[in-house]
């Protein structure tokens, strides 16, 4: 009995002794190297696992970290990316969805150690700079050479401003401008020098200056000082660049304002009637083969009628005859008249052929299934032409989340004119409820992109199911139609009362 308690203790010392020498003795650095240099940062190893800390690998890579000492957790932020760990946990959230790195982050000396093999892997996919680990020269390498959009120039010509943007070899891109003298650079298969381009934010002809790295795009945002009136762009050569010139021959600041768009003085007076689809894309279609883009078209007209009658107001149609027009062009449209409230006419379709009933919606990420689908149809335009043209994702389940350009967008745009956008959707709602006899499902938000890119309060009206047999009968009819115009017009009557006098 006592020899085998002795040989229980002993063999207890020696497992005690074996994780003491374990976790102390293994201790040692693994190496950090970053554009040319190397750099030492405590890790250990544990069961062939490398922990590295990532206390030290946050001060070299920059960004902020915080503690919560309830709840054991860490939070690191770092441009776009939010991490959060907990203490013992292999779960990570990074902008509010879960990842598991299969081994728990360590807590050691007042620094977290995470495991190299499946973190570094993670972070490369999310991180501006790519980011390696050598487990054969114990090396994490973050790769400067990655960028391939280096830096930015902004000079004053006689003739106006000059932005240069520096890559590393010729890129795709796209220049546009959206209101409140915002010039967008989108750049595919931009891989930014974030810290570089952020340092020429110049406070003599730049309100704000943004970047914004993505998988597989890349943008810079800069709100000008001056009126962007004339504007174009050409890629340069030697080294390659894109040059953006902004024509201006009165080097005139405009006052410093950051609400652009509707506030005490400021009109709202021109109405942007946007009619869905057109031309090759029909919408939508009926059971008795009524096309949704026939029937848009008809209430816009209505709607551009009444309101043209109201000389307060200037209308403008984003089409007005059965023509195809793509969401990026019915954008420009609104945004190149400076429009001050934008309404996308559609009609609804479901598969279950009892589906009823009308509704608005503003955009917003979407609250739910519904909601989401209606604004995967509507979009898919947009999706059919990027699928053409790029090769971007083409998984229509996530299109609010997944395609670059729309996450890009929705960050700048979305929190400007959502507050308005909700409201005029929630007028609408009064109107249509006053005036339509059928279902009333309500206001709803979702991700359209031609409402994302509008840069004014915006919604879009599902006038109907066409899907739905009584439905399509009514939207056919020119009492429907009139009935619809009419509540559209009183809610942009009421919109422009409660918000022009405030
Ligand atoms: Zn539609």
């Amino acid at each position: 009995m006592f020899g085998i308690k002795a040989n229980i203790r002993i063999f207890s010392v020696l497992i005690v002794l074996f994780l003491l020498f374990s976790v102390s003795s293994i201790a040692k650095t693994v190496k950090v190297s970053i554009s040319g240099t190397t750099e030492n940062i405590h890790a250990f190893q544990e069961k062939n696992i490398t922990y590295f800390s990532f206390s030290e690998l946050a001060d070299i890579i920059g960004g902020t970290m915080d503690w919560q000492i309830i709840g054991h957790e860490v939070s690191f932020r770092e441009d776009t990316n939010k991490f959060m760990f907990v203490i013992g946990s292999p779960y990570f959230n990074r902008n509010d969805s879960t990842f598991n790195m299969t081994y728990p982050v360590k807590y050691e000396n007042g620094q977290i150690f995470l495991p190299a093999e499946t973190f570094i892997h993670f972070m490369d996919q999310v991180f501006y700079q790519k980011i390696s680990w050598d487990k054969s020269t114990n090396t994490i390498r973050l790769d400067s050479e990655y960028f391939n959009v280096t830096d930015m120039a902004v000079s004053t010509k006689a003739n106006g401003l000059l932005i240069e943007i520096f890559l590393t070899s010729a890129l795709a891109y796209d220049v546009y401008v959206t209101e409140g003298n915002w010039i967008n650079v989108t750049i595919r298969g931009g891989m930014l020098n974030i810290p570089q381009i952020q340092s020429r934010l110049d406070r003599r002809y730049m309100y704000n200056l943004k970047t914004y790295q993505q998988e597989g795009t890349a943008q810079i945002s800069i709100r000008l000082k001056r009126k962007i009136k004339k504007w174009h762009h050409k890629l340069q050569n030697d080294p390659p660049r894109i040059q953006i010139s902004i024509a201006d021959i009165n080097f005139e600041m405009e006052p410093q304002d950051s609400s652009p768009h509707i506030g005490p003085d400021k009109k709202i007076d021109v109405i942007v009637i946007d009619p869905g689809h057109g031309g090759i894309d029909y919408g939508a279609i009926g059971p008795h083969g009524t096309r949704e883009k026939d029937v848009a078209l008809r209430i816009a007209k209505d709607l551009a009628k009444l309101i043209r009658k109201d000389k307060q107001f200037k209308v403008i149609m984003t089409r007005d005859r059965d023509k195809t027009v793509s969401l990026q062009q019915r954008a420009d449209i609104a945004n190149n008249a400076s429009c001050d409230l934008f309404l996308s006419i559609h009609a609804n379709s479901s598969l279950k052929k009892y589906v009823r009933g009308w509704n608005v919606f503003f955009l917003a990420p979407a609250k739910n299934d519904s909601a989401r689908a209606v604004a995967q149809f509507e979009n898919s335009a947009f999706l059919r032409n990027q699928v053409r043209d790029n090769n971007y994702s083409s998984d229509p389940d996530n299109i609010e989340y997944e395609n670059p350009i729309l996450n890009i967008l929705n960050e700048m745009i979305m929190t400007e004119f959502q507050a308005e956008s909700q409201d005029l959707a929630m007028m609408v709602d009064r109107e249509l409820r006053r005036k339509l006899n059928i279902t009333a499902r309500g206001v709803d938000q979702a991700g359209f992109f031609v409402l994302n890119k509008v840069y004014a309060p915006s919604v879009l009206v599902e006038t109907g199911f066409i899907s739905n047999k009584n439905e399509e009968k009514l939207l056919r009819s020119k009492k429907y139609q009139k009935e619809v115009a009419n509540a559209l017009y009183n809610a942009i009557k009421k919109f422009k009362a409660k918000y022009e006098n405030q």
